[in-house]
């Protein structure tokens, strides 16, 4: 879809928040910048994007987002060098899975110029609110929902397009005890587990509190129909260290073809780290825990970069990993980071 945007309105906020954060102390996406991108769907199209100040949006009560719950969304991250230079990792892929998202929920696709322009208008508005602290960085999220109203259930006329961006620290800190699941699932076959949609996450939360009550950080999503597959770590991709072969399930109807995954799979396979994607059985993980041959499994998604699992539960017993030294995990961060935030080369061409 090719659409060209001239220039992007800009309507200045009056005052800044900047001076009230500290940015030595960011927590994760609970402060957001001065503005905000916003891009209305009406009259059979996307209307012209603008930059405006941070605030509350009014909605009628019968907006379809409330009822019908058609929302989809991204995660990204910008990324300030030493010489304040910014970055972007992989922006477009963020841009693709957007519509494929929107797609899925009978949202109107986006023109790849409003995302992409709109967002480096932002950024460029915003960007002293783009941390250099080593680790930090401006979580940016844009998202699309159902604007228009009426109680039928049917897709909605309006849409609202929006990019808030949140200076933020690390997402987890230290490493997680996971529960895999055997009653609930996340998705199913031909359902929105590939989508980034609102209601994808919506019905982790209630597993997840059951998990945090029993004494764990996150659950492992297993497949809806045998549970006997592993699939992903929270709102994470999940990849497990047997021996020395990291091993990933392969994305389907059911996972997020995450950004970080794909990175991940292309560094390894660079760096001579034997990488198979492919099922993963829960048996198979638990077989190699009692022999020691489970290494490592860590969860892998933008905002953590890469999340290490400390041990798992599963048919009520608990089983540690080892603490190792050199770990794939650490490596895969650092590269990974290093290549974010302008530390090394890109030989992959993902920096922007
Ligand atoms: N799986 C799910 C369910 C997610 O929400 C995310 C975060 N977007 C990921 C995987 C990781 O995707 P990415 O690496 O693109 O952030």
């Amino acid at each position: 879809m090719s659409a060209i945007i001239k220039d992007i309105e800009i309507i200045k906020s009056k005052t800044t928040k900047i001076n009230e954060v500290d940015f030595n102390d960011l927590k994760f996406g609970n402060t957001f910048s001065d503005h905000m991108l916003v891009c209305d769907f009406k009259d059979g199209k996307w209307q012209a994007p603008k930059v405006v100040p941070y605030q509350p949006i009014t909605l009628d009560p019968s907006a379809k987002i409330f009822h019908y719950g058609q929302s989809v969304f991204e995660g990204m991250k910008a990324y300030k060098d030493v010489d304040e230079n910014v970055f972007l990792f992989r922006p477009l892929e963020n841009f693709k899975r957007l519509n494929i998202s929107s797609k899925r929920l009978a949202i109107p696709e986006l023109p790849e110029s409003y995302f992409m322009e709109g967002l480096k208008t932002l950024l460029e508005v915003d960007k002293d609110w783009i941390p250099k602290n080593e680790g930090s960085s401006l979580y940016i999220r844009p998202f699309i929902f159902a604007s228009g109203n009426g109680f039928h259930a049917s897709p909605a006329d309006e849409y609202k397009f929006i990019i808030c961006t949140a200076p933020s620290g690390a997402y987890f800190s230290g490493k997680v005890k996971v529960l895999i699941e055997q009653t609930y699932s996340r998705s199913a076959n031909g359902g929105v587990g590939f989508a980034k949609a609102g209601g994808n996450y919506a019905g982790q939360f209630y597993p997840t509190q059951l998990a945090v009550a029993k004494g764990y950080q996150q659950v492992i999503w297993t497949d809806d129909n045998t549970h006997e597959y592993i699939e992903e770590a929270g709102a994470m991709n999940i990849f497990v260290r047997i021996n020395d072969t990291l091993i990933t399930g392969p994305t389907s109807d059911r996972i997020l073809d995450g950004i970080t995954r794909k990175s991940i799979i292309e560094i390894a396979k660079a760096e001579g780290i034997p990488v198979e994607v492919r099922k993963i059985t829960v048996s198979e993980v638990v077989e190699a825990a009692k022999n020691g041959s489970l290494k490592e499994m860590f969860g892998a998604g933008t905002a953590a970069v890469i999340s290490p699992i400390s041990g798992f539960g599963y048919n009520d017993t608990d089983y540690d990993l080892p603490e190792l030294e050199d770990t794939f995990a650490s490596f895969l961060k650092k590269t990974i980071t290093d290549i974010q935030t302008n530390k090394s080369e890109d030989p992959y061409g993902w920096r922007v």
